[in-house]
């Protein structure tokens, strides 16, 4: 009895390891590194665009000439349509990160994960006039349903292989421990919601400079089409 106890306990971890954590591979194929042999990192935020911080991010990323990914929530468009496009224009790659990013998003069926995603996909391509092929799932969720979904819509799931857990910071100084072990063909997660992080790249990213990582774009780091 105990041996079936412990038996279905373990079963439940397992099924709930491979729903939180994108890197599990159980229900969607997620890419979440590139080759390690290589110096090359991927820098990629998420759940923007938004008014506050997304024009100073920008404006660290292009005074120290690095292109990152942005995954963008379909329903942040709306308001920040002219930083959508600047962030496309200058060079970056434009991902699709939902559109509602709601919560209990991993309870969609398959019908609802398409709906949500298409409409996201709509309101990217209206501003920046591509296709993205990019898809990483709000919270790094997934789940079999998903999985269905993202197959059937053809986008590639990334994810990353380092959570600077920036969201939950309250000082710059607390995320250099967060991503001091960075190494080649690591892809590194921030959000450009974080009020410190465009001061943060200007000191960052010099620092990967130096230390030998260059940080090239998703399209460069795992060789993949970013759009249709
Ligand atoms: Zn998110």
């Amino acid at each position: 009895m105990i041996y079936i106890a412990i038996i279905l306990i373990g079963i439940l971890i397992y099924l709930v390891y491979a729903t939180v954590n994108i890197n599990s591979q159980v229900y969607l194929k997620a890419i979440c590194k590139g080759d390690s042999s290589q110096n090359k990192i991927a820098i990629t935020f998420d759940d923007g665009p938004n008014n506050k911080f997304t024009t100073n991010i920008l404006k660290s990323l292009s005074k120290t000439n690095t292109k990152a990914a942005f995954f963008i929530i379909g329903k942040n468009i709306q308001g920040n349509e002219t930083i959508l496009k600047q962030t496309a224009d200058e060079g970056h790659i434009i991902g699709n990160h939902s559109f509602a990013h709601s919560f209990g998003y991993d309870f969609n069926n398959v019908e609802e994960f398409i709906l949500d995603t298409e409409m996201a996909q709509r309101k990217i391509q209206a501003i920046i006039r591509t296709t993205p092929l990019l898809f990483r799932p709000p919270y790094g969720i997934s789940t079999p349903k998903m999985g269905r979904a993202i197959k059937q819509l053809n986008l590639t799931t990334i994810g990353w292989s380092v959570r600077s857990m920036d969201t939950t910071l309250k000082r710059k100084d607390d995320l250099w421990a967060k991503v001091k072990s960075v190494k080649g063909g690591d892809i590194v997660l921030f959000h450009d919601s974080t009020p410190f992080m465009a001061e943060f790249l200007e000191e960052w990213i010099p620092q990967c400079q130096q230390n030998g990582l260059e940080i090239v774009g998703l399209d460069e780091l795992l060789n993949i089409k970013c759009y249709a």
